[in-house]
């Protein structure tokens, strides 16, 4: 390891020695770029807005369009005075600014990027050839949305490989040996380009889908000479790429060529043992394929994209764990040469080194790997390469400005980076021998890397310092349960199984609980699989007045002893509940996908929703059970705290069957108050199984009880109710305004004023501002309005676009919404699937005749399953917001696009109904975004984002007007709805005698021990 370390820092000398013969300033354009990238690299907070600005740049239209974002991004943020002359420049001659503005950008881009189109690009490779370069070219593209665009892609990669072809066809290789490995075309591909629909949960599906899209690229390649590689995208994606590549190079047809490649990123931990696998496919496959090693794109994606969902997080941690891993990758690869080519895409001297070392130890012929370097970026080192006689290829991206950002903004971000190699090298001057350290140990040393790594050590894959494993936040902040990551196979297997179990249990029946005992009554009442519906998921016990009367009744004896039992004991009771949802998780998603229709992580997510439930509030419940002590006042103490309320009613829908039943029911019991809870008729299977949960928790008799039956019947008689004192309601307008206005009448004998928490519908809106990524607004639009069928209360069913990219959006959008997959949720990654049942079916469809007959019916899915309720997703264009389309609830895929000539009418349009629970604002102008996040008028407003998916804790969740009564379910306030404040005030001073200190309040009698 010493004679390698020694080899490295020689090879890795004599880089920079040519390096520094031609010194060159890290970013090759002079003047203002360079400036401001120096600027960025002091300054976060200026390198934030500068991107920012970048990504935005292109798509604004009018120099005053640019110049007002200009000022926004930039204006009082005390950036200095270059970027204060700049701006106050810009403001006085806009006209002449925004050009020039825009054509500094373009400079920016076009560092990075090789050409605009095929014919273009051809210049920059003549140039390189002539100093001995060879290409892989990349094509640039705006994010896919649709199969329509995904063809186009798939066309013009096809063309690009044919122009290539033909423009090279006299070229030779550069070193003039081995040159039957390493053929001069070279084009490098990405998956997610060639398929809309990708679903990590489903790499069975994408591989259908890209494979015939990749085969006629892959014969054209192959009977050109020509050189395909794969290249590596998000986490999310690279199983299916791995798999995909093994797939089709297995085939017959492909299975002996060898001029194929795939990236792998050293940058993940699993990077080391997916190699492993290649290398051994690739011996039994026995031809030739090649790998290109890099660190990885993604760093800041993966990270942040885990910390949210609460996924271990795939990438390493600290810059010198990807460093080495890059190395011993390097040797991996060149051990197992002489099935596997190597391409190393590095910037790094010392990897480059590494495997220049290395592969000398192994004997092996320097022209039999290659290094290869991105376009634009570290020219020195690609001619000292050259210059010792390696191979060396340039990764040159070809595409427009627009489709370009993103890009642009992952290579500014790595080229600004604080761990990056080329930022030290170049921009901070660190010494050669700091750069050359072996990386192993730096990890030794804790993570202080020459490139001023700021991570600690972390051993597993847990987030570094002042973070957690999953969603993380202070200490003080709760902690949301992670999602299921259907990324990996144990997973989908997992789900798979789940499944397979609960299809065995369809039609079982099940019983009412009241007062801890089961109860059968004559009646049944079947629960339909939507998807199927002569498939019954189960059957739930009627029941009728006397069952609610039982209940009512159970519920009030126990809730004297319940209401003064423990906060303590009551946290643990939900908190154990957590855990058996967490043990269930799979087998409950299951039963969710049986019988509401949920897609598999829809159904996670709302499983997901229950276990944050208990044990938000459990935490709630304990920060709220301790007395408070109000005002100091010498010789008197005061003590604010609670009182459980009484029986509580709560009543739920099925379209959130475990977590909007749980979360309500949950908050009934830690507050102290004994619950009845009925599911709606549509998910008694799901209520049962919720049922089960809190029964295997220990929930006491008569606490929680479980009452399935018809809403007219039971849910009426138990909303009038004299002993039932609180009704939480989640549901319909109609159905809630009923029990609003019951709950108002005080009846003989009753107790208590009735609280009502009453969480109702949404006609929710989004607006996309005329500056919006277009694609991210179809991708957020398409998944609010068409997730879950439409049938989440936040899901968006008015789309408003501005019309100044009113034709933008839509040339996009119904494309987008064409390439949705409609079928049944069994199948891992539909997005589409039924409405819950005949009723919704009937519904939804006289809605559709409604939309036909007051606007323009723009789109409607075709094919869809034969049997089972499912409503086409539905776009109509030219609603008008008097019209009902834009005024009545629907529930269903039905999305109305409504076009208004700015901003404030979008406002006054978003806000002109009679609900207000989520409304949506998609925008890349600062001071929109705070006017909107000012004046949108719902309860949860979401700026460039869905407007579905609200996290307990992080999202506080429920609107008003008529979506509700202003409670927030997963909020800090949810549980006071289900108290009784209390405070009590005794006067300490005995003949003018105060004691000095005030005593803990003594909650033994609150809570008695002996319960
Ligand atoms: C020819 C070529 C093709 C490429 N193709 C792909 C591709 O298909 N897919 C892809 O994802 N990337 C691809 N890349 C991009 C590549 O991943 C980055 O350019 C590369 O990671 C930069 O690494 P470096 O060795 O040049 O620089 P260095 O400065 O040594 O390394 C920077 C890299 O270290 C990693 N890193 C940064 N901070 C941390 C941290 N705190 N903890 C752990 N790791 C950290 C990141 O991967 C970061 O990019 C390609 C690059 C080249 C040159």
């Amino acid at each position: 390891m010493k004679a390698l370390q020694s080899e490295v820092e020689r090879r890795g000398s004599r880089i920079f020695e040519l390096v520094d013969k031609n010194p060159e300033a890290l970013f090759s354009k002079a003047g203002l770029y360079q400036r401001l990238m120096a600027l960025s690299m002091r300054d976060e907070q200026f390198k934030v807005q500068l991107f920012r600005f970048v990504d935005v740049l292109p798509s604004l239209r009018g120099s005053s369009e640019i110049i007002e974002h200009l000022n926004e991004y930039f204006s009082d943020n005390g950036f200095g005075p270059l970027v204060n002359a700049g701006v106050r420049l810009a403001r006085i001659v806009p006209w002449v600014s925004g050009p020039i503005l825009r054509w500094n950008v373009s400079g920016m881009a076009r560092q990075f990027i090789a050409g605009k189109n095929p014919d273009d690009v051809m210049a920059t490779l003549r140039k390189r050839r002539a100093q001995k370069i060879g290409f892989t070219v990349d094509l640039l593209g705006e994010a896919v949305v649709s199969e329509a665009d995904a063809d186009e892609y798939a066309a013009r990669y096809l063309d690009l490989l044919e122009k290539l072809a033909q423009e090279t066809k006299n070229w030779t290789d550069p070193l003039g040996k081995n040159s039957e490995l390493f053929p001069v075309v070279n084009l490098s591909v990405k998956l997610s380009a060639l398929y809309s629909q990708m679903n990590p949960a489903d790499p069975a599906d994408a591989i259908a889908h890209l494979a015939p899209k990749l085969r006629p690229l892959l014969r054209r390649a192959r009977e050109l000479g020509a050189f395909i590689n794969f290249d590596m995208e998000s986490y999310a994606h690279k199983n299916t790429t791995l798999e995909l590549f093994k797939t089709i190079l297995t085939e017959d047809e492909f299975k002996d060529w060898p001029h194929v490649g795939i990236v792998m990123q050293a940058y993940l931990r699993d990077s080391e043992a997916d190699l492993r696998d290649l290398i051994e496919w690739g011996r039994k496959r026995d031809t030739r394929f090649a790998v290109r090693l890099v660190k990885g794109a993604y760093w800041d994606y993966e990270t942040t994209k885990s910390l949210q969902n609460g996924w271990d997080c795939p990438v390493y941690f600290q810059k010198p764990q990807s460093d080495a891993n890059f190395e011993t990758l390097t040797r991996l690869l060149l051990e197992n040469e002489s099935i596997v080519t190597a391409a190393f895409g590095s910037h790094n001297v010392r990897s480059i080194a590494h495997a220049q070392a290395f592969a000398d130890q192994l004997g092996l012929d320097r022209g039999r790997f290659e290094f290869q370097l991105l376009y634009g970026m570290a020219g020195p080192i690609k001619r000292a390469l050259v210059e010792m006689g390696y191979r060396v290829r340039e990764y040159c991206p070809v595409g427009e400005l627009l489709p370009g950002m993103a890009y642009l903004v992952r290579r500014l971000l790595e080229n600004t980076s604080n761990e990056g190699f080329l930022r030290a090298k170049f921009a901070e001057n660190v010494s050669a021998k700091e750069l050359l350290r072996d990386p192993r140990e730096l990890i030794k040393l804790n993570g202080t890397s020459p490139m001023k790594s700021q991570t600690t050590i972390t051993t597993q894959n847990q987030h570094p310092q002042g973070s957690g494993p999953v969603d993380t936040a202070p200490d003080d902040v709760y902690r949301n349960s992670p999602l299921v990551n259907f990324v990996y196979k144990d997973s989908q297997d997992k789900m798979r199984s789940a499944l397979r179990e609960v299809r065995q249990r369809l039609g079982e029946k099940y019983p009412l609980v009241i007062g801890g005992e089961k109860v059968w009554t004559d009646e049944l009442t079947p629960s339909v699989n939507p998807s199927a519906p002569d498939e019954i998921v189960g059957y739930g016990s009627e029941a009728g007045i006397p069952e609610a009367e039982r209940a009512v009744k159970a519920a009030r004896e126990a809730f004297g002893k319940w209401s003064r039992t423990s906060v303590e004991e009551r946290a643990r009771l939900l908190e154990r509940a957590a855990d058996i949802l967490e043990r269930r998780r799979y087998e409950l998603s299951a039963v969710e996908v049986f019988e509401v229709g949920k897609p598999w992580n829809e159904a996670d997510a709302d499983i997901r929703e229950a276990i944050d439930f208990c044990r938000f509030y459990a935490e709630q419940m304990r920060r709220l059970g301790r007395p408070k002590l109000t005002q100091r006042v010498p010789g008197e103490e005061s003590y604010h705290h609670y009182w459980a309320r009484g029986v509580a009613f709560v009543i739920a829908p099925w379209n959130f069957p475990i977590a909007i039943l749980g979360g309500m029911a949950s908050a009934g019991v830690v507050t102290g108050n004994t619950v009845i809870m009925k599911p709606s008729e549509q998910s008694i299977v799901c209520g049962t199984m919720l049922m089960q949960v809190f029964e295997e928790a220990g929930v006491p008799p008569g606490v929680l009880n479980f009452l399935s039956g018809h809403g007219s019947v039971i849910g009426a008689h138990l909303v009038d109710h004299k002993d039932v004192d609180l009704i939480a309601f989640t549901g319909s307008r109609e159905v809630g305004l009923r029990i609003w206005e019951s709950a108002g009448i005080t009846r003989p004998g009753q107790r208590e004023l009735k609280r009502v928490i009453c969480e109702m519908g949404g006609k929710n809106a989004i607006i996309v501002d005329s500056d919006a990524d277009i694609g991210e607004a179809i991708g957020y639009s398409i998944y609010s309005a068409f997730g879950y069928q439409g049938q989440k209360c936040s899901a968006l069913s008015r789309l408003i676009l501005l019309e100044e990219n009113y034709d933008r959006v839509m040339e996009r959008l119904i494309p987008a919404a064409a390439s949705l997959r409609v079928g049944n949720p069994e199948e891992p990654g539909i997005m589409v699937g039924p409405v819950i049942d005949e009723a919704a079916y009937r519904r939804i469809l006289d809605y559709i005749e409604v939309g036909k007959s007051e606007a323009t019916l723009a789109y409607q899915a075709k094919d869809l399953p034969p049997k089972g309720y499912f409503i086409p997703p539905t776009i109509f264009t030219g609603v008008k917001p008097n019209m009902r389309m834009a005024r009545e609830e629907i529930f269903g895929p039905v999305l109305s696009v409504l076009k208004v000539r700015d901003l404030d009418e979008a406002l006054e349009v978003a806000n002109g109904t009679d609900y207000a629970l989520t409304a949506g604002f998609l925008s890349r102008s600062p001071d929109n975004i705070e006017r909107v996040k000012a004046q949108l008028q719902a309860g949860n407003v979401y700026i460039n984002r869905t407007c579905t998916g609200a996290i307990v804790g992080r999202h506080p969740f429920g609107g008003f007007k008529m979506s509700g009564s202003g409670t927030k379910a997963g909020g800090e306030d949810y549980l006071l709805n289900f108290l009784v404040p209390r405070v009590v005030t005794e006067n300490t001073t005995r003949h003018g005698f105060a004691p000095e200190q005030t005593p803990e309040y003594r909650d033994e009698f609150l809570w008695p021990k002996s319960h």
